[in-house]
């Protein structure tokens, strides 16, 4: 699953807050991921993370073009 800073998750389990959309703050073997409605930065396992995942919101124009990529 292609997760990159910036981009915003819908998550299928929700935040105890009651939010369920976090933005990247980082990602590599553990995602880094802020709540959207209170703020608040976790980190979570890439695995855990992307099981949660409902859908990726990318804030690109050019979503479809991986070229580019040089954070690996
Ligand atoms: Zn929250």
């Amino acid at each position: 699953m292609d997760v990159r800073v910036g981009d915003v998750l819908t998550m299928k389990k929700s935040h105890p807050c009651g939010g369920n959309t976090f933005s990247v703050l980082r990602s590599g073997m553990d995602f880094r991921i802020k709540c959207l409605t209170c703020g608040h930065e976790v980190m979570v396992p890439r695995a855990k993370a992307e099981k949660n995942i409902k859908n990726i919101t990318r804030n690109q124009p050019d979503s479809n073009n991986t070229k580019g990529d040089s954070n690996v």
